[in-house]
């Protein structure tokens, strides 16, 4: 396992969950190369096809009808994957990989016949094609080349076509392609965790390690998006009470324990976006079926039960308030900025009328034709 491990890096870099993300993300990257260099094989092909044919082949020799045969199956590939997802699409270039190396298999073992001997060239261009596909990784390359491997070895041991220096060869391009693929799958996770820790460090905010304002709207317009019919979001404006007093009474170091406590109780539901909108002001998204939303407005009691001890504050422990707004119909176009607005509205209300409690109002559908 450890072997495994350390030479290729597509099991030990980045752990499972990881590796599958790194996956969608470079063939999200290299779809379009993936073609490119799938056209660029075709081309290849038809080239050696032609070559063939000027030095005395027919057309319809079997080598080329092998040819023809890959080049279709690549083309028919091109068209029947546009709607697959990026696994099924990776599976399916695999294996169509593995058909068209079978394929050349044929035209090296009808050429070897033809001429009584195997060049060194065309399975080292097929080798080196191999390391050029820019969607696989070292284990699925290993893959490809053992096919390949394997086809020139049935051709040395069951005809009598002289393979000479071919398969030496061959080993010693594959071996130079593992080193360069091994460094290149490391290369590509390592920029891919950079460039993940990246983005996240500018989402999230550093103290309470939630979401930050910046990747908020983002995330609602999604959240709005998703709104099937029958369904609610709510969106809450949480505001923790007298937290100046706070500070001043228990000092800034406390006030940010209180900061990290309170971010862990609001983000206990999974389900629910929870972002530090800036200092003790905190935005809660959820999405539910029944005419309430279920947590949002219990979350002052919540936070008062826990009992955090605040002596500057006439409640005697923490409390906060929250005004929530229930969007009641996914055809509303409200923006999140009026969302954002209306929730400001209510909590300014909680805040008026005592603090430590919840103020809720629905935004109820509009009559047809003005959505
Ligand atoms: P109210 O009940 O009206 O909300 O009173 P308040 O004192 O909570 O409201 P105000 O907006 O006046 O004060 C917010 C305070 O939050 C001011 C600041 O000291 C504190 N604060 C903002 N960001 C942080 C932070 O990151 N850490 C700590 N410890 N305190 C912060
Ligand atoms: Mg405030
Ligand atoms: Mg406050």
């Amino acid at each position: 396992m450890q072997l495994f491990t350390r030479y290729f890096p597509a099991f030990s870099y980045l752990d499972r969950s990881s590796e599958a993300e790194f996956c969608r993300y470079l063939v999200h990257r290299t779809h379009n190369s993936t073609k490119r260099f799938a056209v660029v094989c075709i081309v290849l092909m038809l080239l050696f096809s032609v070559t063939d044919v000027l030095l005395g082949d027919s057309w319809l020799s079997l080598t080329n009808l092998a040819r023809y045969t890959a080049v279709m199956c690549i083309v028919a590939y091109i068209v029947l994957s546009l709607k697959l997802n990026a696994e099924h699409w990776l599976q399916g270039w695999l294996a169509l990989s593995a058909i068209v190396i079978m394929l050349l298999s044929i035209t090296f073992y009808t050429s070897g016949q033809y001429n009584g001997r195997l060049g060194e060239g065309g399975p080292m261009v097929v080798a080196f094609a191999i390391a050029a596909i820019p969607i696989f990784n070292l284990q699925q390359k290993l893959l490809l080349w053992l096919l390949l491997l394997s086809s020139l070895l049935f051709i040395k041991l069951c005809t009598d076509t002289n393979t000479g220096w071919v398969i030496f060869y061959l080993c010693i391009s594959i071996l130079l392609c593992m080193t360069w693929q091994r460094q290149f799958d490391t290369l590509l996770r390592s920029q891919f965790k950079a460039v993940r820790l990246e983005q996240q460090k500018a989402e999230t905010d550093q103290l309470t390690g939630l979401l930050n304002r910046r990747s908020f709207e983002q995330r609602l317009q999604q959240k709005l998006a998703q709104l099937t019919e029958g369904q609610q979001l709510s969106l809450g404006l949480l505001d923790i009470d007298h937290f100046k007093a706070y500070n001043d009474h228990y000092g800034h170091l406390d006030g940010d324990l209180v900061l990290i406590q309170l971010s862990r109780l609001l983000s206990a539901d999974k389900k629910r976006l929870v972002v530090r909108f800036g200092g003790e002001e905190f935005i809660l998204v959820e999405q539910h079926a029944t005419a309430q939303p279920p947590g949002l407005l219990q979350l002052p009691q919540q936070l008062a039960a826990q009992a955090i001890p605040h002596r500057a504050s006439p409640f005697g422990v923490l409390t906060a308030s929250i005004g929530v707004v229930t969007l009641n119909y996914p055809g509303h176009q409200l923006t999140s900025g009026e969302l954002m607005q209306q929730a400001d509205l209510l909590l300014y209300q909680a805040k008026q009328q005592g603090r430590n409690q919840a103020r809720h109002s629905v935004i109820n559908p509009l009559p047809a034709g003005n959505s």
